[in-house]
């Protein structure tokens, strides 16, 4: 269950769920809310019917966050810190999980700002360092992956190499000059994303993003010196298809081949999540997906996972909310 994070204390996959508010159009179907976030760490399912056919009601995490808190809150309570680690040399993932319009990209948008700014904010308190930021950025569509900063729809191949693991061949990977050249190759990865969208149906849904922001630092006093030891890591924020598609057996031709290899990438990746949740011993099966075999050394070795649930709080969302939860429970 726990992992050895980068200052040798214990510590586990930390698992947070999000709840959202009923969207406007939901409020105006009339939908109800049957979640209740009860405390900090514990959300309730609120159905006298449900109560009655045995399944579970209440399930705990490391932190749970109603529908009126802020992305800041969630960013400061539940990925702040191991956003920060990566500095220090940390790799990390954050994740987020869950059902189409549950609010992955709401609330990976706003932590990514918030981790970046952070980021630069920490590198102007150091001055003794001098750091280069990286960024990079790939979606998975079919167990296809592209590159979201380059125009060239090739698909990219996956290397392995003995030294830095998996590589990803031909990856654009650009040196960030400040926070508003972020802000430029955001929107790329944006419209990127969205040529996708409207020439397969949606894509986004049924696809996973990987944002990767790569830091390196040294001490400037050894800078150039043969001593000058370089701190590497990466801090990968990760937009997964929706959850749906994991729960979704029955399709026929592309939908069926999309279901599989969407399912293969999210019931791998619950695979090793579920393993490295439990320590990290014996076989784990990294290389039975795209998303997983790219994001080994991040989950693997020293690194540092949070897993942010989203889930819809509408009565007609219910069965994928609770199959988010089993995720969500599985995890922990
Ligand atoms: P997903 O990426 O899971 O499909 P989105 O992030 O696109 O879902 O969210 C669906 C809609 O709900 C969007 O219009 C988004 O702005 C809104 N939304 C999601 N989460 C929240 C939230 N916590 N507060 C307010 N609006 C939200
Ligand atoms: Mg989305």
């Amino acid at each position: 269950k726990m992992q050895v994070g980068g200052n040798g204390k214990e510590e586990k996959i930390l698992v947070l769920v999000r709840l959202r508010p009923l969207s406007e159009r939901e409020i105006a179907q009339n939908e109800v809310v049957d979640w209740e976030c009860i405390n900090s760490t514990t959300i309730l399912y609120r159905n006298s019917l449900q109560e009655r056919s045995g399944l579970p009601t209440a399930y705990s995490f490391d932190r749970v966050f109603r529908g009126d808190c802020s992305t800041r809150e969630v960013y400061e309570e539940g990925a702040k810190d191991i956003a920060l680690s990566v500095v220090g040399g940390i790799n990390s993932t954050i994740f987020a999980y869950g059902q189409t319009s549950s609010g992955k990209t709401y609330t990976m948008n706003g932590i990514t700002e918030y981790a970046v700014a952070d980021i630069y904010d920490y590198i102007q308190r150091h001055e003794e360092r001098a750091f280069v930021l990286k960024f990079s950025a790939m979606e998975i569509y079919n167990e296809i992956v592209k590159d979201l900063l380059s125009n060239d729809n090739t698909p990219l191949r996956l290397l392995d190499d003995p030294e830095r693991g998996t590589i990803i061949e031909k990856l654009t990977e650009e040196t960030l000059r400040d926070w508003s050249h972020l802000k430029e190759l955001l929107a790329i990865c944006e419209a990127q994303r969205q040529i996708g969208e409207t020439s397969l149906n949606e894509t986004s849904s049924r696809s996973h993003q990987i944002l990767r922001l790569t830091i390196e630092s040294s001490a400037r006093e050894f800078l150039g010196k043969e001593n000058s030891a370089t701190l590497s890591a990466s801090l990968n924020f990760v937009d997964l298809a929706g959850s749906e598609r994991a729960s979704q057996s029955l399709s026929v031709g592309q939908r069926l081949k999309e279901g599989c290899h969407i399912n293969r990438s999210l019931l791998t990746l619950g695979t090793v999540i579920r393993k490295l949740s439990k320590g990290r011993h014996g076989h784990i099966n990294y290389r039975d997906s795209k998303l997983t075999r790219i994001l080994q050394p991040a989950l693997g070795g020293n690194g540092r996972t949070t897993i942010i649930c989203t889930l819809s709080p509408a009565r007609c969302h219910v069965e994928q909310s609770r199959n988010t939860l089993l995720f969500a429970t599985c995890a922990k």
